[in-house]
């Protein structure tokens, strides 16, 4: 008997990924926790977009993705799993007297006996504005992250940058917002759909060479001012709200020194069987890398199957690698559960 209270497998990553490893992990039998820094469960499609739709997830053809993520949440814990929020993974220590790791976050230490690692881009943080007084006003009219898309009804708005993000939300916030401008200082680099879009919308367009100089206001955001720096031109656009998407920065940070094999940022991984180069830890998702990967959900969680698959066969080698059907595993589990309450 442990001393600890060690698990079978020990998700990094609450995002879709995560989720549907820990789904799946219960669902072999597996005992799993999920350990994310984030407060929420659900990842980058709540950190980054949750008011975005999804189009390409098998079931669905079209969901919010924050509505993507309260199913994913549902079936992730609907087989036991346990979630550690708020803490970070930092060190993973094999201990060879227990046969077992033990996993050190910036709160506690974890044991488990496999690790799957699901943790995207790393921890990710939105790049702040350097213009001065910006950051005085996080909170009070400038946002990096759009969670409510009804906040800005009505409102004057600008946003800023020339990608994916900052075009889909200006085009989201548009027909909300008394006015929209969107500043952008070179040329637009997101879907050609989506800038012609833009071009066809109510919006005001500053760009290319406009830049957020400054912001002003009292308690909350009154002006926005950009410069023009060909022509020298200094602008004050009113605006009560302030988005910024202008990318993110992504490290995986403590990950790196647990001797995986990392290219570019990404674990390398056996796509057969999603191991790494450490054993008993797999990883899935947008964190791994190997030959034809495509960062995508739907392919996630197909990694997450295999990885825990090949976990189910490391921990007990004459235990069956392929588990069936769900609706036959889950009919047993069901049948087994209410025999046990009988
Ligand atoms: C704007 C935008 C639109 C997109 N649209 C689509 C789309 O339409 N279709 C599609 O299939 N994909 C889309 N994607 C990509 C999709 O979001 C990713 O493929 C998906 O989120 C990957 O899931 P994941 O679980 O692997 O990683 P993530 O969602 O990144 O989750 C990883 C989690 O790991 C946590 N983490 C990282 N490091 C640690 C650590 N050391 N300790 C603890 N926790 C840690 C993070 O906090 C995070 O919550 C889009 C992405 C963006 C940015």
């Amino acid at each position: 008997m442990s001393e600890h209270n060690v698990f079978d497998v020990t998700i990094i990553g609450g995002g879709p990924v995560g989720l549907f490893a820990a789904f799946y992990a219960g669902m072999r039998g597996l005992t799993a926790k999920i350990i994310d820094s984030l407060p929420e469960l659900g990842g980058q499609l709540i950190a980054v977009y949750p008011e975005k739709y999804i189009y390409d997830v098998a079931g669905f053809p079209k969901i919010l993705a924050k509505d993507y993520v309260k199913g994913a949440v549902e079936q992730g814990l609907s087989t036991g799993a346990v979630p550690c929020l708020g803490e970070t993974a930092q060190t993973l220590t094999w201990l060879p007297e227990a046969g077992y790791y033990a996993l050190t976050t910036d709160k506690a230490t974890h044991y488990t006996r496999t690790v799957i690692i699901c943790a995207g881009v790393g921890s990710f943080e939105p790049k702040r504005l350097p213009a001065p007084t910006v950051a005085a006003f996080e909170g009070r009219g400038v946002h990096y992250l759009v969670r409510d898309l009804e906040s800005f009804r009505d409102k004057d708005v600008v946003v800023v940058g020339g990608g994916d993000s900052a075009v889909d939300w200006a085009l989201a916030i548009t027909p909300l917002a008394r006015s929209l401008t969107l500043v952008h200082r070179s040329k637009f680099r997101a879907h050609e759909r989506s800038v012609a879009a833009l071009h066809a919308s109510s919006a005001t367009l500053y760009y290319p060479g406009y830049e957020v100089v400054e912001v002003r206001g009292n308690a909350h955001l009154e002006e926005v001012h950009v410069h023009h720096s060909p022509s020298g031109e200094t602008r004050v656009i009113p605006a009560q709200e302030l988005v910024v998407a202008i990318g993110f920065v992504a490290d995986l940070g403590p990950l790196k020194s647990w001797g995986l094999t990392i290219e570019r940022n990404s674990i390398v991984v056996d796509p057969q069987t999603m191991a790494t180069n450490l054993p008993g830890v797999f990883a899935a998702g947008d964190v791994v890398t190997y030959p034809g990967k495509f960062k995508l959900i739907a392919t996630g969680a197909a990694e997450a199957i295999t990885a825990v698959n090949h976990a189910v066969v490391y921990l007990n080698p004459a235990a069956r690698l392929d588990a069936g059907h769900s609706t036959n595993v889950m009919e047993k589990r069901e049948r087994a559960a209410q025999a046990a309450e009988a």
